[in-house]
């Protein structure tokens, strides 16, 4: 079963969390696999979803929001858009529009930014919105400061987490077949830090904090993309952190789950008009639309359509007869 482990480094400012989506993992690859119109991920694209779904879960997880997050990557290569989404309860889902031929052994940089023009988006899209309300949203781009192409998604988060929270963090990415999974290892802020920042109390109590995080970092960062991919979660921890104490939370249970629905098909109907609408029944006899993420098919009949672009009072009343 997949699973979402938090834990805090006792007595210091630092944080981590580790995931291993395996049941999730494979559904969303599954999925894409019977998808007719698309048929599987080439394995180097499939690698990237399983990156970003093990990603999007250890956002999502550490932040305190009420809402979807959503990790985007446009791309400018073979890959022109690759989603993945999480809910606050680890409901999660992903797809990429992949075009054209992917060459076998690809690196990220050839897949989504060929010409350095490929950005990476994270929107924060809250459950219960204000009128008016807009999703927050942070776009990172897929290069270093020096306009060098970034080669591996960890980095490209790393760097929009130290943009949008000012908070160090390291992260390990890796996914294969079988599973996708994360390590996510970053500095809290210290309470009080800007009052003191002048003294050097201060100074020297900064000094120790950073030598905490930078130890914990490195180590962190010595796990390999097979050992994170093969070893269990108590492993992982103990190999890498068996001389710090740390503090685990009870394990959360991420899962695929798709929040498509017949409603939300239907009003993307209405929203291309009724022109438009009668030309593809004229054409195709129906209206037909399947959802990327999971392939499920909504279809629309001539009377169903109709009654889409109904005027209210024209519905025909719920209550049959019968009652
Ligand atoms: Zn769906």
């Amino acid at each position: 079963m997949s699973e979402l482990h938090k834990f805090l480094f006792d007595g210091l400012p630092v944080r981590g969390i580790i995931v291993r989506l395996t049941d999730a993992w494979t559904e969303i690859l599954g999925r894409r696999e019977s998808n007719t119109a698309t048929g599987p991920w080439p394995p180097e694209v499939a690698e990237l979803m399983g990156q970003m779904a093990a990603a999007g879960a250890l956002m999502q997880s550490n932040i305190k929001f009420n809402g979807s997050l959503i990790l985007q990557i446009f791309g400018d290569g073979p890959v022109k858009v690759a989603v993945a989404e999480v809910q606050p309860d680890l409901a999660l889902r992903a797809t990429a529009k992949v075009v054209g031929e992917v060459p076998p052994g690809v690196r990220l940089s050839q897949l989504v930014n060929v010409a350095n023009h490929g950005r990476c988006a994270i929107t924060l899209d809250p459950k219960d919105k204000h009128p008016g309300q807009q999703p927050y949203q942070g776009v990172v781009p897929l290069h270093g400061d020096h306009r060098e192409k970034l080669e591996r998604l960890s980095e490209v988060l790393e760097h929009y987490m130290l943009q949008s929270e000012q908070l160090d963090t390291k992260l390990v990415l890796a996914a294969d077949e079988k599973v996708a999974a994360g390590l996510l290892i970053q500095r809290l802020p210290v309470e009080g830090e800007g009052n003191l920042a002048g003294g050097s109390a201060a100074r020297e109590e900064r000094i120790g904090v950073d030598e905490d995080y930078n130890r914990i970092a490195t180590l962190a960062a010595s796990l390999t993309a097979q050992e994170l991919l093969e070893l269990d979660v108590d492993t992982v921890l103990r190999r890498l952190f068996w001389e710090e104490k740390l503090l685990r939370f009870p394990p959360q249970t991420p899962r695929f789950a798709c929040s498509c629905s017949r409603e939300r098909v239907a009003g993307m109907i209405r929203s291309l008009g009724r022109q438009e609408a009668e030309e593809i029944l004229a054409e195709r006899g129906d209206i037909e639309v399947g959802c990327d993420f999971c392939g499920h098919q909504y279809r629309f009949d001539a009377v169903d359509a109709a009654q889409l672009f109904a005027p209210k009072g024209d519905q025909p009343p719920v209550t049959s007869a019968v009652q």
